[in-house]
């Protein structure tokens, strides 16, 4: 994927003239619709300043550039009335219904403006935090830090002859179908968790963990590792309460699978899976 983004966290001295604005209400976009289909979003304002439309703003942050025009990311209090021709949209629901460039760095602005507002006292003392010059705030009674924060998880395709492992965990709606995923444990590498997880979650042993690609998910706050890998031993054994129902399916013979788009790197996992199997 091309990289149409150029993080920065050098803002210009005054607002650029027709700066895009990731505008928050809680988790909530501030996007525009097409008034005769109030569902159907056209994009995200760009304008000089945001509170020319009229809007309070709690707090701000410059994000960067994307395709060279400057990303500017702030927060309005949840209750604010909108005008027609706006709304206030679950960033999930714009996956696919607007520019890919456009959601991604939504994705970064709603965890930036998160990370502010999460920190405003030192977790350690309580002091009123600084913003400090490299995205961090910092607490100036005791020096603690605090970073955006960014929970490793990874996500796992595992192969068996023709056939992968799909599994339906109780957070899926009834009758739907993914991989395995599970967040990274503080000391252990990614391959370590991809193997612990699959354990937990099936029973089984895998091999060959090779890496996929990676992707953000800032549903709060995830970095989605993507693996491959092999089935190695053991019998399917379902004692984790998370997972309801797991078993092998060839690409003929799939379920109803979630997601259903290659938007997220579990659907890009599968297609992956069927090319090969496709090649052979
Ligand atoms: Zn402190």
């Amino acid at each position: 994927m091309q990289n149409r983004f150029n993080s920065s966290l050098k803002s210009p001295a005054i607002y650029p003239e027709a700066s895009w604005w990731f505008v928050f209400a809680g988790h909530r976009l501030l996007v525009m619709v097409d008034p005769e289909k109030p569902k159907q979003a056209t994009g995200v304002p760009r304008v000089q300043d945001i509170r020319s439309l009229g809007f309070d703003i709690l707090r701000e942050h410059f994000l960067g550039y994307l395709d060279g025009i400057a990303c500017y990311a702030a927060e309005i209090a949840k209750e604010t009335e909108l005008a027609d021709g706006y709304a206030a949209v679950n960033l999930r629901r714009l996956y696919g219904q607007i520019d890919d460039g456009l959601t991604r760095v939504a994705g970064r602005g709603v965890q930036i403006i998160d990370w502010d507002r999460n920190n405003q006292f030192c977790g350690r003392c309580g002091a009123r935090t600084d913003i400090a010059s490299d995205r961090a705030k910092v607490c100036p009674s005791c020096n603690l830090r605090a970073y955006p924060r960014l929970s490793p998880a990874v996500i796992m395709l595992i192969r068996r002859d023709d056939k992968l492992l799909l599994a339906h965990s109780n957070r899926h709606p009834a009758g739907f179908y993914s991989v395995l995923a599970g967040f990274a444990e503080p000391g252990e590498t990614l391959e370590e968790c991809v193997a612990r997880e699959i354990k937990e979650e099936v029973g089984i042993e895998v091999k060959n963990i090779t890496y996929f690609g990676s992707q953000p998910w800032p549903f709060p706050d995830s970095l989605m590792i993507g693996f491959m890998c092999d089935y190695a031993g053991g019998e399917i054994n379902l004692e984790d309460d998370e997972i309801a129902d797991a078993d092998w399916y060839t690409i003929d013979n799939m379920p109803m699978m979630l997601p259903p788009s290659t938007i997220s790197i579990a659907g890009q996992l599968i297609e992956a899976f069927i090319a090969e199997q496709k090649e052979k």
